[in-house]
């Protein structure tokens, strides 16, 4: 590894580590998030109840947010706060 790639890892380590969802309800499990990472840092995991929901491995995680853009909850909150409609 040479030293420009130790400095690129060192700022990927630096990214915040996405947060696809705190609420079970702001994630319908449809696994875009899932599909969409470079790296498969996402995995799909079954709940209790049967459902699946998205975890990340922060250790493989390049924080490039692709998982964040992809989500249409995401897109929805942010259209509704745009609208002044966010709580
Ligand atoms: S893209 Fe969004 S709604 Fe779909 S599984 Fe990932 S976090 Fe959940
Ligand atoms: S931020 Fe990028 S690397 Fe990290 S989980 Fe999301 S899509 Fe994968």
């Amino acid at each position: 590894m040479n030293e420009k790639s130790i400095v690129n890892n060192h700022n990927q380590r630096k990214k915040k580590i996405p947060n696809l969802y705190t609420k079970k309800s702001d994630c319908c499990g449809c696994s875009a998030c899932y599909a969409i990472c470079p790296v498969q840092a996402i995995h799909m995991e079954f709940d209790g109840e049967g459902f699946l929901y998205p975890l990340i491995d922060e250790h493989k995680c390049i924080g490039c947010y692709q998982c964040l853009k992809v989500c249409a909850y995401k897109k929805d909150k942010k259209a509704k706060f745009k609208r002044g409609l966010d709580e």
